[in-house]
């Protein structure tokens, strides 16, 4: 079987392109620059005509994946923007919504060879923020980002505007699937993970080249957070494990019209500070520590169905993953490490 990768030299994209061909899957990745993703045909050169790269330079295009996705069985949508350089909601609404809807008429009018298109959405796109203690499942949606954005517009936070994105990207899915599910062959299965952590396949030379997730790590060892932030908690899961998740959701029958969130364990961000010290990290910020020690989360997530439809039960510890990416950090020779 052949699946098509969208965004395929991205952090996440690398390790589902990985995954895909050690499950013996052939893989189109597409990109938006080939210079930039040269990396890729050399990570993967054992692979031979297993693995081609294609470009598709602007994914918002009406068409833009019509040839890409001609003889795929399957389509991996991870291609999305996640920063925080936006001046407007529409920065990252556009491409993450037109995205969507791009590929999935490009797969509704030439693939007549897919069966499942997978698409890489977010936690975000199922919790809200709340004051009291939550349990949020995959029935839950992020409305609340939504209506902030519609309401403070380019005044709305950009990890907000991030949220109503991938909030609006994944409904855009579900509505064109129930809009044309009479002439698709094809079903849709969302993932829905916290932070991805874990090492890098790219060479991401220079920290401004690290993505979003990693950065995040990287931020809060550096000391880039308040005592104030370092009380704020998250939710993470292993780069490998998300890979692996799109892999078995391209296979797992009942996986079918599901959206699954696939998540590890919660955290706080003193807690990495505290791991860090464990780990004998030097010069790592320190913050207050064991100031978050026994307290509740406020946002709990169901991970049954991760479970149930995926097998997949990530236990990763989260001191391992810190260690896995500091080494990455020093691997590259970044600042502080
Ligand atoms: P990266 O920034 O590493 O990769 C993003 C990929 O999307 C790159 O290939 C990038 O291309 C492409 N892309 C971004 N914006 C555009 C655009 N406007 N047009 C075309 N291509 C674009 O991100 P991650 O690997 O971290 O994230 C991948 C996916 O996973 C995203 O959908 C993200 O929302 C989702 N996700 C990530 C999480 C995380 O913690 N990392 C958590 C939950 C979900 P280029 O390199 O050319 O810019």
């Amino acid at each position: 079987s052949k699946v098509l990768v969208t965004g395929a030299n991205g952090y996440l994209a690398t390790w589902v392109v990985k995954k895909y061909l050690e499950a013996g899957y052939s893989v189109r990745g597409t990109v938006r620059s080939l210079s930039k993703s040269a990396f890729l045909n050399d990570k993967f050169s054992d692979y031979g005509d297993r693995f081609e790269l294609v470009v598709v330079e602007d994914i918002t295009k009406d068409g833009a994946f019509d040839e890409a996705v001609k003889g795929v069985d399957a389509i991996a949508h991870t291609a999305s923007p996640f920063h925080f350089r936006v001046t407007k909601p529409d920065d990252l609404i556009i491409p993450a919504v037109q995205g969507t809807t791009s590929i999935l008429n490009s797969a509704l009018k030439h693939g007549s060879n897919v069966k499942r298109v997978i698409l890489t959405s977010s936690i975000v796109a199922v919790y809200e923020q709340t004051e009291v203690p939550r349990v949020f499942t995959e029935s839950n949606w992020n409305n609340a980002a939504v209506e902030a954005v519609k309401t403070k517009g380019s005044a709305a936070d950009p990890f907000t505007i991030y949220q109503a994105s991938k909030t609006l990207a994944e409904k855009a899915a579900w509505e064109f699937v129930a809009a044309h599910s009479s002439e698709i062959p094809w079903d849709l299965v969302a993932i829905n993970p916290p932070w991805i952590w874990g090492p890098s396949l790219s060479p991401a030379p220079t920290l401004d080249d690290i993505n979003t997730s990693q950065r995040e790590i990287y931020d809060t060892l550096t000391g880039a957070r308040t005592n104030a932030q370092l009380q704020g908690e998250g939710s993470w899961v292993h780069v490998a494990v998300v890979a692996e998740a799109h892999v078995r959701a391209t296979h797992a029958v009942d996986a079918s019209g599901q959206r699954i969130i696939v998540t590890s364990s919660s955290f706080f961000y003193q807690d990495l500070l505290d791991l860090a010290a464990e780990l004998g990290i030097a010069n790592v910020a320190r913050g207050e520590p064991g100031s978050t020690k026994g307290i509740p989360f406020v946002i709990n997530v169901e991970t049954k169905k991760a479970e149930e439809l995926l097998g997949l039960t990530p236990a990763t510890p989260l001191k391992d993953v810190l260690a896995e990416s500091v080494d990455d950090f020093k691997r590259r020779g970044y600042p502080g490490f």
